[in-house]
C-alpha cells in the first residue's frame, strides 16, 4: 500500500464543480456495471472512495444531488452533466468518480462489480476479477496516511 501525501483533487468537465480529498483515498477502482451506475454515468461508473468528511467541495457551482434509491443519492454537475459522487446513508464513505480526478491518480482498476447487471454489449478484460454483486472492497484503509 503506497502512502499518499499529495492531496487528490478533481472536477467536472466544465469546471463548475471542484473538490479535494482531505484524507486517504481507497487505492483501488471499482468498475460498477449495475443498471443505476450505467444510466448515471453513461458507461461503467469507475469509482474510488473516501470517508464522507474527507470530501471537500471547493467550488459548489452547479453541483446537484439526485436521490437514486431509498438510501442512496448521486452527485453530478447540473451544467455539463458529469457524474461525480455516490453516497449511501448506510456507508461511511462516498464513492468518487475516478474519471473526475486530476491525474496522476495513482489508483488501480481492481474489480468489476454487479456483473449480473452488465449490458449485453459489454466484453470483459479477462485479467480482472468479476463480482456478480458488490465489489467487497469497502472504503480506504484506516491505516493509510494522508
Ligand atoms: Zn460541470
Ligand atoms: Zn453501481
Amino acid at each position: 500500500m503506497s502512502k499518499r501525501k499529495r492531496r487528490q483533487s478533481g472536477r467536472c468537465l466544465c469546471g463548475s464543480v471542484r473538490f479535494v480529498i482531505a484524507g486517504p483515498l481507497r487505492p483501488t477502482v471499482i468498475a460498477c456495471h449495475c443498471r443505476n451506475c450505467r444510466r448515471f454515468s453513461g458507461g461503467l461508473f469507475t469509482v474510488t472512495a473516501a470517508r464522507k468528511e474527507h470530501l471537500v467541495i471547493t467550488k459548489k457551482g452547479s453541483l446537484k444531488w439526485f436521490k437514486s434509491s431509498k438510501y442512496n443519492k448521486r452527485g453530478f454537475c447540473g451544467k455539463c452533466g458529469s457524474s461525480l459522487f455516490g453516497v449511501s446513508d448506510q456507508w461511511p464513505f462516498v464513492s468518487i468518480s475516478a474519471a473526475s480526478l486530476n491525474e496522476p491518480t495513482g489508483l488501480k482498476l481492481a474489480v468489476h462489480s454487479w456483473t449480473e447487471e452488465s449490458a449485453d454489449y459489454w466484453s470483459f478484460d479477462p485479467k480482472l476479477p468479476r463480482r456478480r454483486g458488490p465489489s467487497g472492497l469497502g472504503g480506504p484503509p484506516e491505516n493509510l496516511e494522508q
